[in-house]
Protein backbone atom coordinates (compact mmCIF):
# COMPACT_ATOMS: atom_id res chain seq x y z
CA UNK A 1 0.00 0.00 0.00
CA UNK A 2 1.13 3.75 -1.03
CA UNK A 3 2.67 5.33 1.74
CA UNK A 4 1.27 8.82 0.88
CA UNK A 5 -0.98 10.64 2.47
CA UNK A 6 -4.42 10.73 1.00
CA UNK A 7 -4.97 14.12 -1.16
CA UNK A 8 -7.55 14.91 1.28
CA UNK A 9 -4.97 15.45 4.20
CA UNK A 10 -2.38 17.12 2.34
CA UNK A 11 -5.12 19.81 0.73
CA UNK A 12 -5.98 20.09 4.53
CA UNK A 13 -2.81 20.71 5.58
CA UNK A 14 -1.99 22.98 2.97
CA UNK A 15 -4.73 25.10 3.63
CA UNK A 16 -3.78 24.98 7.36
CA UNK A 17 -0.16 26.20 6.23
CA UNK A 18 -1.09 28.50 4.07
CA UNK A 19 -4.59 30.16 6.09
CA UNK A 20 -6.18 29.75 2.88
CA UNK A 21 -10.04 28.77 2.60
CA UNK A 22 -10.18 25.08 2.51
CA UNK A 23 -13.16 24.12 -0.45
CA UNK A 24 -10.78 20.92 -0.33
CA UNK A 25 -11.44 17.91 1.75
CA UNK A 26 -15.65 17.47 2.48
CA UNK A 27 -16.32 18.80 5.90
CA UNK A 28 -19.20 20.88 7.21
CA UNK A 29 -17.92 24.34 8.79
CA UNK A 30 -21.19 24.17 10.67
CA UNK A 31 -22.31 21.19 13.18
CA UNK A 32 -25.45 19.08 12.57
CA UNK A 33 -28.81 19.53 14.43
CA UNK A 34 -28.46 20.57 18.28
CA UNK A 35 -31.12 18.35 19.56
CA UNK A 36 -28.58 15.28 18.16
CA UNK A 37 -25.63 16.68 20.19
CA UNK A 38 -27.99 16.76 23.22
CA UNK A 39 -28.68 13.13 22.55
CA UNK A 40 -24.73 12.57 22.51
CA UNK A 41 -24.54 14.18 25.77
CA UNK A 42 -27.44 12.35 27.28
CA UNK A 43 -25.80 9.10 26.09
CA UNK A 44 -22.24 10.01 27.73
CA UNK A 45 -24.40 11.07 30.58
CA UNK A 46 -26.27 8.36 31.07
CA UNK A 47 -24.05 5.60 33.02
CA UNK A 48 -25.03 3.17 30.87
CA UNK A 49 -24.45 4.46 27.35
CA UNK A 50 -20.11 4.30 27.51
CA UNK A 51 -18.82 0.40 27.55
CA UNK A 52 -18.29 -1.81 24.67
CA UNK A 53 -21.53 -2.18 22.12
CA UNK A 54 -23.11 -5.23 20.47
CA UNK A 55 -21.30 -6.59 17.62
CA UNK A 56 -23.83 -5.69 15.29
CA UNK A 57 -24.58 -2.18 16.86
CA UNK A 58 -26.50 -0.98 19.52
CA UNK A 59 -30.44 -2.36 19.16
CA UNK A 60 -31.94 1.13 19.03
CA UNK A 61 -29.65 2.11 15.83
CA UNK A 62 -29.71 -1.30 14.45
CA UNK A 63 -33.69 -0.73 14.75
CA UNK A 64 -33.65 3.17 13.27
CA UNK A 65 -31.40 2.01 10.18
CA UNK A 66 -33.88 -0.68 9.47
CA UNK A 67 -36.80 1.34 9.95
CA UNK A 68 -35.08 4.52 8.12
CA UNK A 69 -34.53 1.53 4.70
CA UNK A 70 -37.84 0.92 5.26
CA UNK A 71 -39.35 4.74 5.74
CA UNK A 72 -37.60 5.86 2.84
CA UNK A 73 -37.38 3.12 0.53
CA UNK A 74 -39.65 0.58 1.11
CA UNK A 75 -36.59 -1.73 1.82
CA UNK A 76 -37.08 -4.38 4.65
CA UNK A 77 -33.46 -5.57 5.35
CA UNK A 78 -32.26 -8.75 6.80
CA UNK A 79 -29.45 -7.92 8.51
CA UNK A 80 -27.44 -4.63 9.44
CA UNK A 81 -23.91 -3.88 10.92
CA UNK A 82 -22.70 -0.64 12.69
CA UNK A 83 -19.42 0.18 11.64
CA UNK A 84 -16.48 2.98 12.38
CA UNK A 85 -18.24 5.43 9.77
CA UNK A 86 -18.48 4.15 5.87
CA UNK A 87 -15.14 3.51 5.15
CA UNK A 88 -14.99 0.33 7.73
CA UNK A 89 -18.12 -1.14 6.33
CA UNK A 90 -16.63 -0.43 2.79
CA UNK A 91 -13.31 -1.91 4.25
CA UNK A 92 -14.95 -4.99 5.73
CA UNK A 93 -16.94 -5.65 2.63
CA UNK A 94 -14.16 -5.64 0.43
CA UNK A 95 -12.07 -7.94 2.55
CA UNK A 96 -14.88 -10.17 3.41
CA UNK A 97 -16.61 -10.66 0.22
CA UNK A 98 -13.25 -10.50 -1.84
CA UNK A 99 -10.67 -13.37 -2.27
CA UNK A 100 -7.08 -12.91 -4.12
CA UNK A 101 -7.52 -12.83 -7.65
CA UNK A 102 -11.22 -11.69 -7.53
CA UNK A 103 -11.29 -8.59 -9.78
CA UNK A 104 -14.39 -5.41 -8.74
CA UNK A 105 -15.41 -2.82 -10.91
CA UNK A 106 -15.70 1.06 -9.66
CA UNK A 107 -16.94 4.14 -11.09
CA UNK A 108 -14.32 6.66 -12.03
CA UNK A 109 -13.26 9.17 -10.77
CA UNK A 110 -13.48 7.08 -7.57
CA UNK A 111 -13.23 7.39 -4.08
CA UNK A 112 -9.79 7.26 -2.17
CA UNK A 113 -10.33 4.18 0.03
CA UNK A 114 -11.72 1.33 -2.73
CA UNK A 115 -8.51 0.18 -4.37
CA UNK A 116 -5.65 0.22 -1.45
CA UNK A 117 -8.70 -1.80 0.26
CA UNK A 118 -9.45 -3.95 -2.56
CA UNK A 119 -5.44 -4.60 -2.93
CA UNK A 120 -4.97 -5.77 0.79
CA UNK A 121 -7.69 -8.51 -0.35
CA UNK A 122 -5.72 -9.39 -2.98
CA UNK A 123 -8.11 -7.97 -5.56
CA UNK A 124 -7.62 -5.93 -8.53
CA UNK A 125 -10.10 -2.88 -8.89
CA UNK A 126 -11.26 -1.93 -12.49
CA UNK A 127 -12.36 1.41 -13.53
CA UNK A 128 -15.51 2.43 -15.69
CA UNK A 129 -15.28 5.98 -16.54
CA UNK A 130 -18.10 8.45 -15.98
CA UNK A 131 -17.29 11.12 -18.39
CA UNK A 132 -17.44 14.70 -18.49
CA UNK A 133 -19.03 17.01 -18.37
CA UNK A 134 -22.39 14.86 -18.06
CA UNK A 135 -20.80 12.07 -15.92
CA UNK A 136 -23.69 9.28 -17.79
CA UNK A 137 -22.20 5.90 -16.78
CA UNK A 138 -22.30 3.89 -20.52
CA UNK A 139 -23.41 0.71 -19.99
CA UNK A 140 -21.12 -0.75 -22.56
CA UNK A 141 -18.40 0.63 -20.88
CA UNK A 142 -19.77 -0.95 -18.07
CA UNK A 143 -19.89 -5.03 -19.69
CA UNK A 144 -16.56 -4.18 -20.70
CA UNK A 145 -14.92 -3.66 -17.77
CA UNK A 146 -16.17 -6.98 -16.33
CA UNK A 147 -14.49 -10.03 -16.53
CA UNK A 148 -15.25 -14.20 -15.49
CA UNK A 149 -13.06 -12.67 -12.72
CA UNK A 150 -15.21 -9.77 -11.45
CA UNK A 151 -17.18 -10.52 -8.44
CA UNK A 152 -18.55 -7.04 -7.14
CA UNK A 153 -19.32 -3.57 -8.59
CA UNK A 154 -19.02 -1.10 -6.02
CA UNK A 155 -21.55 1.54 -6.87
CA UNK A 156 -20.81 4.99 -5.18
CA UNK A 157 -24.11 7.22 -6.00
CA UNK A 158 -24.36 10.42 -5.48
CA UNK A 159 -20.77 9.88 -6.56
CA UNK A 160 -18.25 11.74 -5.50
CA UNK A 161 -16.13 13.60 -6.43
CA UNK A 162 -18.47 14.42 -9.38
CA UNK A 163 -21.82 15.05 -7.89
CA UNK A 164 -23.74 13.13 -10.25
CA UNK A 165 -26.68 11.11 -9.17
CA UNK A 166 -27.68 8.09 -11.24
CA UNK A 167 -30.81 8.26 -12.79
CA UNK A 168 -33.63 4.92 -13.04
CA UNK A 169 -32.44 4.25 -16.80
CA UNK A 170 -28.54 3.97 -15.67
CA UNK A 171 -29.52 1.72 -12.58
CA UNK A 172 -31.86 -0.69 -14.30
CA UNK A 173 -28.91 -1.25 -16.37
CA UNK A 174 -26.33 -1.59 -14.18
CA UNK A 175 -29.15 -4.23 -11.88
CA UNK A 176 -29.87 -6.08 -15.19
CA UNK A 177 -26.12 -6.70 -15.72
CA UNK A 178 -25.88 -7.79 -12.02
CA UNK A 179 -28.51 -10.77 -12.55
CA UNK A 180 -27.12 -11.75 -15.83
CA UNK A 181 -23.54 -11.99 -14.60
CA UNK A 182 -24.33 -12.97 -11.24
CA UNK A 183 -22.74 -10.13 -9.52
CA UNK A 184 -22.84 -8.82 -5.87
CA UNK A 185 -23.25 -4.80 -5.25
CA UNK A 186 -21.84 -3.04 -2.79
CA UNK A 187 -23.45 0.40 -2.98
CA UNK A 188 -21.96 3.36 -1.41
CA UNK A 189 -24.85 5.70 -0.50
CA UNK A 190 -23.38 8.53 2.34
CA UNK A 191 -24.58 11.33 -0.13
CA UNK A 192 -28.14 9.69 -0.13
CA UNK A 193 -29.74 12.30 1.45
CA UNK A 194 -27.87 15.12 -0.52
CA UNK A 195 -29.42 15.19 -2.95
CA UNK A 196 -29.87 18.56 -5.00
CA UNK A 197 -31.85 17.34 -8.26
CA UNK A 198 -33.31 14.31 -9.07
CA UNK A 199 -33.95 11.75 -6.71
CA UNK A 200 -31.53 9.19 -4.99
CA UNK A 201 -32.94 5.22 -5.80
CA UNK A 202 -31.26 2.69 -3.77
CA UNK A 203 -29.62 -0.47 -6.53
CA UNK A 204 -30.98 -2.75 -3.85
CA UNK A 205 -34.80 -1.23 -4.54
CA UNK A 206 -34.46 -2.30 -8.07
CA UNK A 207 -35.73 -5.67 -9.25
CA UNK A 208 -33.31 -8.65 -8.08
CA UNK A 209 -30.82 -6.23 -6.40
CA UNK A 210 -32.25 -6.71 -2.63
CA UNK A 211 -31.20 -10.53 -2.66
CA UNK A 212 -27.19 -9.11 -3.76
CA UNK A 213 -26.65 -5.78 -2.67
CA UNK A 214 -24.81 -4.78 0.16
CA UNK A 215 -25.98 -0.91 1.40
CA UNK A 216 -23.66 1.47 2.73
CA UNK A 217 -24.14 5.08 4.80
CA UNK A 218 -22.95 6.47 7.35
CA UNK A 219 -24.18 9.80 9.71
CA UNK A 220 -21.66 11.97 9.08
CA UNK A 221 -22.67 13.55 5.52
CA UNK A 222 -26.63 13.64 6.55
CA UNK A 223 -26.49 15.16 9.49
CA UNK A 224 -22.89 17.19 9.04
CA UNK A 225 -21.48 15.27 12.15
CA UNK A 226 -18.31 13.80 9.63
CA UNK A 227 -16.03 13.35 12.91
CA UNK A 228 -18.91 11.02 14.41
CA UNK A 229 -17.84 8.24 12.19
CA UNK A 230 -20.68 5.94 12.77
CA UNK A 231 -21.23 4.16 9.62
CA UNK A 232 -23.31 0.61 8.71
CA UNK A 233 -23.72 -1.82 6.13
CA UNK A 234 -27.67 -3.34 4.99
CA UNK A 235 -28.86 -5.97 3.17
CA UNK A 236 -28.96 -9.63 3.01
CA UNK A 237 -28.00 -11.80 5.51
CA UNK A 238 -25.09 -13.42 3.85
CA UNK A 239 -23.47 -10.10 2.80
CA UNK A 240 -23.56 -8.40 6.55
CA UNK A 241 -22.55 -11.19 7.66
CA UNK A 242 -19.33 -11.11 5.78
CA UNK A 243 -18.85 -7.48 7.00
CA UNK A 244 -19.10 -8.25 10.61
CA UNK A 245 -17.14 -11.33 10.25
CA UNK A 246 -13.87 -8.93 9.24
CA UNK A 247 -15.28 -5.98 11.70
CA UNK A 248 -15.06 -8.30 14.83
CA UNK A 249 -11.44 -8.55 14.76
CA UNK A 250 -10.38 -5.08 12.70
CA UNK A 251 -12.11 -3.06 15.36
CA UNK A 252 -14.92 -4.89 17.39
CA UNK A 253 -17.67 -2.70 18.55
CA UNK A 254 -17.88 1.01 19.97
CA UNK A 255 -18.81 4.77 19.43
CA UNK A 256 -21.27 3.46 21.73
CA UNK A 257 -22.96 7.00 22.65
CA UNK A 258 -23.02 7.88 19.05
CA UNK A 259 -24.46 5.36 18.37
CA UNK A 260 -27.18 6.41 20.72
CA UNK A 261 -27.55 9.38 19.12
CA UNK A 262 -27.21 8.69 15.63
CA UNK A 263 -30.53 6.45 16.48
CA UNK A 264 -31.98 9.39 17.67
CA UNK A 265 -30.95 11.29 14.77
CA UNK A 266 -32.56 8.72 12.42
CA UNK A 267 -35.70 7.80 14.67
CA UNK A 268 -36.61 11.80 14.51
CA UNK A 269 -37.57 11.22 10.52
CA UNK A 270 -36.25 13.13 7.45
CA UNK A 271 -37.13 16.56 8.31
CA UNK A 272 -33.49 17.47 9.03
CA UNK A 273 -31.82 15.83 5.98
CA UNK A 274 -34.44 17.16 3.64
CA UNK A 275 -33.57 20.99 5.11
CA UNK A 276 -29.91 20.03 4.81
CA UNK A 277 -30.17 19.26 1.58
CA UNK A 278 -32.20 22.53 0.87
CA UNK A 279 -29.29 24.45 2.81
CA UNK A 280 -26.77 22.97 0.43
CA UNK A 281 -28.33 23.70 -2.81
CA UNK A 282 -28.75 27.21 -2.05
CA UNK A 283 -24.94 27.01 -1.17
CA UNK A 284 -24.32 25.10 -4.46
CA UNK A 285 -25.94 27.79 -6.57
CA UNK A 286 -23.95 30.46 -4.50
CA UNK A 287 -20.67 29.03 -5.13
CA UNK A 288 -21.41 28.18 -8.84
CA UNK A 289 -22.57 31.44 -9.64
CA UNK A 290 -19.52 32.75 -7.81
CA UNK A 291 -17.08 30.00 -10.22
CA UNK A 292 -18.57 30.57 -13.14
CA UNK A 293 -18.30 35.03 -12.64
CA UNK A 294 -14.78 34.45 -11.75
CA UNK A 295 -14.52 32.61 -15.40
CA UNK A 296 -14.16 28.53 -14.70
CA UNK A 297 -16.51 26.42 -16.69
CA UNK A 298 -18.75 24.47 -13.94
CA UNK A 299 -19.82 20.98 -14.90
CA UNK A 300 -23.64 19.72 -13.59
CA UNK A 301 -23.90 18.29 -10.25
CA UNK A 302 -26.87 16.75 -8.36
CA UNK A 303 -25.90 16.15 -5.51
CA UNK A 304 -23.08 15.45 -2.15
CA UNK A 305 -20.86 18.46 -0.97
CA UNK A 306 -19.23 18.86 -4.65
CA UNK A 307 -19.01 20.64 -7.92
CA UNK A 308 -16.14 20.35 -10.34
CA UNK A 309 -14.67 23.23 -12.44
CA UNK A 310 -12.99 23.04 -15.11
CA UNK A 311 -9.80 25.60 -14.76
CA UNK A 312 -9.24 25.21 -18.94
CA UNK A 313 -11.77 28.10 -19.07
CA UNK A 314 -9.00 30.49 -17.32
CA UNK A 315 -5.76 29.03 -18.96
CA UNK A 316 -4.67 26.29 -16.59
CA UNK A 317 -4.62 22.54 -18.00
CA UNK A 318 -3.06 21.07 -15.54
CA UNK A 319 -5.15 21.74 -11.91
CA UNK A 320 -2.93 19.37 -10.14
CA UNK A 321 -0.48 21.93 -10.52
CA UNK A 322 -2.89 24.48 -10.24
CA UNK A 323 -4.29 23.12 -6.88
CA UNK A 324 -0.71 23.22 -5.26
CA UNK A 325 -0.62 27.25 -5.97
CA UNK A 326 -3.68 28.07 -5.89
CA UNK A 327 -3.39 28.12 -1.78
CA UNK A 328 -0.58 30.84 -2.25
CA UNK A 329 -1.82 32.63 -5.21
CA UNK A 330 -5.75 33.09 -4.56
CA UNK A 331 -5.98 31.69 -0.66
CA UNK A 332 -8.20 28.73 -1.62
CA UNK A 333 -7.65 24.73 -1.73
CA UNK A 334 -9.59 23.12 -4.22
CA UNK A 335 -9.22 19.36 -4.66
CA UNK A 336 -7.56 18.19 -8.54
CA UNK A 337 -10.39 15.67 -10.19
CA UNK A 338 -6.97 13.64 -11.56
CA UNK A 339 -6.58 12.43 -7.89
CA UNK A 340 -9.46 10.03 -8.16
CA UNK A 341 -8.31 8.75 -12.15
CA UNK A 342 -5.57 6.25 -13.22
CA UNK A 343 -4.38 8.62 -15.71
CA UNK A 344 -3.98 11.95 -14.77
CA UNK A 345 -3.44 13.54 -17.73
CA UNK A 346 -6.99 12.39 -19.36
CA UNK A 347 -9.96 14.10 -19.85
CA UNK A 348 -10.29 15.44 -16.06
CA UNK A 349 -6.63 16.82 -15.86
CA UNK A 350 -7.77 20.77 -15.99
CA UNK A 351 -10.93 19.88 -13.08
CA UNK A 352 -11.14 21.16 -9.91
CA UNK A 353 -13.37 20.10 -7.24
CA UNK A 354 -15.08 22.54 -4.84
CA UNK A 355 -16.63 21.82 -2.26
CA UNK A 356 -19.52 23.91 -1.29
CA UNK A 357 -20.97 23.02 2.01
CA UNK A 358 -19.46 25.95 3.95
CA UNK A 359 -21.13 29.35 5.72
CA UNK A 360 -22.13 31.88 2.96
CA UNK A 361 -19.61 34.32 4.19
CA UNK A 362 -17.30 32.00 3.72
CA UNK A 363 -17.85 30.67 0.36
CA UNK A 364 -18.20 34.69 -0.50
CA UNK A 365 -14.99 35.06 0.46
CA UNK A 366 -13.52 32.12 -1.35
CA UNK A 367 -15.11 33.32 -4.81
CA UNK A 368 -14.35 37.25 -4.05
CA UNK A 369 -10.69 35.65 -3.79
CA UNK A 370 -11.21 33.70 -6.95
CA UNK A 371 -12.41 36.54 -9.07
CA UNK A 372 -9.24 38.37 -7.97
CA UNK A 373 -7.00 35.26 -8.90
CA UNK A 374 -8.43 35.26 -11.90
CA UNK A 375 -8.52 38.75 -13.04
CA UNK A 376 -4.95 39.00 -11.86
N1 LIG B 1 -17.54 7.22 0.55
C1 LIG B 1 -17.53 8.43 -0.03
C2 LIG B 1 -17.90 8.56 -1.45
C3 LIG B 1 -17.17 9.55 0.72
O1 LIG B 1 -17.13 10.74 0.16
C4 LIG B 1 -16.80 9.37 2.07
C5 LIG B 1 -16.31 10.50 2.88
N2 LIG B 1 -16.66 11.33 3.21
C6 LIG B 1 -16.85 8.10 2.62
C7 LIG B 1 -17.20 7.04 1.83
C8 LIG B 1 -16.47 7.83 4.05
O2 LIG B 1 -17.53 8.05 4.91
P1 LIG B 1 -17.31 8.01 6.51
O3 LIG B 1 -16.78 9.35 6.87
O4 LIG B 1 -18.64 7.72 7.05
O5 LIG B 1 -16.32 6.95 6.79
N1 LIG C 1 -14.93 12.14 1.89
C1 LIG C 1 -14.18 13.35 2.11
C2 LIG C 1 -13.97 14.05 0.78
O1 LIG C 1 -14.22 13.50 -0.25
C3 LIG C 1 -12.81 13.11 2.71
C4 LIG C 1 -12.70 12.12 3.78
C5 LIG C 1 -11.24 11.87 4.08
O2 LIG C 1 -10.46 12.76 4.32
N2 LIG C 1 -10.85 10.63 4.00
O3 LIG C 1 -13.53 15.16 0.76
Amino acid sequence: MSAQTTIFTTMTALAEQTGAINLGQGFPDEDGPAEIVDAAVAALRSGTQNQYAPLAGVPPLVAAIRAHQQRRYGLEVEDVQVTFGATEALSCALLGLLQAGDELVALEPVYDSYEPIARLAGATMRRVALHPPGWRLDVDELRAAITPRTRLLLLNSPHNPTGRVLDRAELEAVAALCVELDLIAVTDEVYEHLVLEGEHIPLATLPGMAQRTLTISSVGKTYSFTGWKIGWASGPAALVRAVRAVKQYLSFAGGTPLQHATAAALDAGDLMPDALAAALRAKHDRLVGGLSAAGFAVLPSQGTYFVCADAAALGHDDAQELALRLPHEAGVVAIPVSAFVADPRGETRSLLRFAFCKRDAVLDEAIARLARWAAS
